[in-house]
């Protein structure tokens, strides 16, 4: 790796001094746009550390860059659609602009048929590598800029990049990503082909990062990985260490695999003051048949069985949750299972999704007799009695005072501020923008289904 990098730094000197020879005038702006998850969104800011080592500057409008990253998620194939939509466009822009230098990345760009498809189909893109050489961004980019076309999906890299000064996209929250890669194998992921074997960061590596980040005023780290309580040097013990830097902060992280989260994970969020009380716990299914098809490795029983303990500790314990409805070969009443289990968790939100089709996975073999459009009913149907489950919910705080990290103004309305609550409810009450990036203290008076409403005490 120490050789990748000095190799690397060579071509970083050669693009700053081809800029200051094409760019005379001012810095050439890079526009790098995540599609994906918060590991995709961690990924960007590190190739943009390594973009502004170069003497990029940054814009957020696409039609005034010289250099154009897609960094692509693959996990479901609406998301592919929509980055091939998106890339389709960009041929205007190249063929008015011939010097834009077009990249694609991350998830998708790391299956081979769809660089093949980008080789053959999508002239305008230049350079297209996968996830596990953004390291090696200034020797493609390098070869790019000199009329190269590149496609670099190798697997080679056995270590996570470190060192680069990330250009974050948040001041207030930060992302720290703990691990990369998973071993887990659901059967309808394509995660696994797309990120490779989990592989963790130094302990030290981390808790050095997470103090920079809270000397530097960031109020909240989310810890971030595929399956974060299999770090292999002891997720409990790296939870508590960070919880013991000094500092005015909170510590959130995903996802953790149920197969994985134990009594022990359950005593170490009670007993570390700056842990968030929540957890994401994505059960996917109810049935235990689906969980068996779909390579989960627990049952609803295990399950509950970690939910009814945190709740035994502690009774408001917060759970959220990842559903997939329509696994090939569910039945509706084995949906109506995945309902009951909602009922009974009492989450305070979900992420749902309707299964997608991902070839190279094994889900991908099995018959599917179901329609999307019954799918999506079954996910309607579902989410309706999710939202009346969180607005019963969010009730319980009604009357209360509980404290919020501000993290910007409302959409439409600037006098309007938004936060989280510990237990990553949002909250909107009126308040002024020098509160963004604090923590305040709020009386929720409102319970809706997507949010709580309070004031300022
Ligand atoms: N590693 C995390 C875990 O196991 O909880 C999740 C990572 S995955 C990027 C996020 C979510 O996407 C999954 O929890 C699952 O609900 C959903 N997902 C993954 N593959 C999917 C597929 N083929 N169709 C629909 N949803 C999918
Ligand atoms: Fe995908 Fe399962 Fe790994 Fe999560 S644990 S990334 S769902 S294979």
């Amino acid at each position: 790796m120490i050789d990748i990098y000095k190799e690397q730094n060579g071509y970083k000197n050669k693009i700053k001094e081809l800029i200051s020879q094409r760019f005379a005038e001012s810095p050439p702006l890079a526009h790098v746009h995540s599609f994906g998850c918060q590991q995709n969104v961690s990924d960007s800011e590190k190739l943009k550390g390594l973009l502004a080592e170069m003497g990029y500057g940054f814009t957020d409008d696409q039609n005034e860059a010289d250099l154009i990253i897609y960094n692509t998620c693959a996990v479901r194939e609406n998301a592919e659609t929509k980055v091939f939509g998106n890339i389709g466009e960009l041929k205007h822009l190249k063929d008015k602009k011939p010097e834009l230098i077009i990249g694609i990345c991350g998830c998708m760009a790391q299956q081979e048929h769809i660089a093949e498809k980008i080789k053959k189909t999508y002239r305008q893109v230049d350079l297209v590598f996968g996830t596990f050489v953004l390291h090696s961004l200034p020797g493609m980019l390098y070869n790019a800029l000199n009329n190269q076309r590149v496609f670099n999906l190798s697997q080679s890299s056995t270590e996570i990049l470190e060192g680069v000064e990330k250009i974050r996209d948040s001041k207030i929250k930060a992302y720290v990503p703990i691990m990369n890669g998973c071993n887990n194998f659901c059967t309808y992921c394509i995660v696994p082909y797309v990120r490779g074997r989990e592989i963790s960061r130094k302990p030290e590596e981390i808790i050095s990062e997470v103090k920079k980040l809270v000397s530097q005023g960031y109020k909240e780290i989310m810890l971030l990985g595929q399956n974060v309580n299999s770090y292999s040097y002891g997720f409990s013990e790296l939870l508590r260490e960070i919880n013991s830097i000094d500092g005015d902060f909170i510590i959130r992280f995903m996802s953790s695999h149920p197969k994985d989260a134990t009594p022990q994970l359950i005593d170490t969020i009670l007993e570390c003051n700056k842990v968030c009380k929540h957890l994401h716990l994505p059960i996917q299914a109810g049935s235990n048949r689906i969980l068996k098809e779909m390579n989960r490795r627990y049952t609803v029983e295990d399950y509950l069985n970690i939910v009814n303990y945190a709740r035994s500790k502690k009774p408001g314990f917060s759970f959220s949750s990842d559903i997939i409805v329509g696994f090939p070969g569910e039945s509706y009443d084995e949906f109506l299972n995945t309902v009951d289990l909602i009922k009974k968790v009492r989450y305070d939100s979900l992420y749902t999704y309707v299964y997608s089709k991902r070839s190279g996975t094994k889900a991908a073999e099995l018959p599917d007799n179901i329609s999307d459009v019954q799918k999506g009913k079954w996910l309607r149907e579902l989410l309706l009695i999710q939202r009346e489950i969180s607005v019963e919910n969010f009730s319980r705080f009604i009357g209360k005072t509980i404290t919020v990290l501000v993290d910007g103004e409302g959409k439409d309305d600037s006098s309007i501020l938004t936060g989280r609550s510990n237990e990553n409810i949002i909250v909107e009450f009126v308040g002024t923008p020098d509160l963004i990036g604090r923590f305040v203290k709020v009386r929720i008076i409102k319970a809706m289904n997507w949010a709580m409403l309070g004031e300022i005490v």
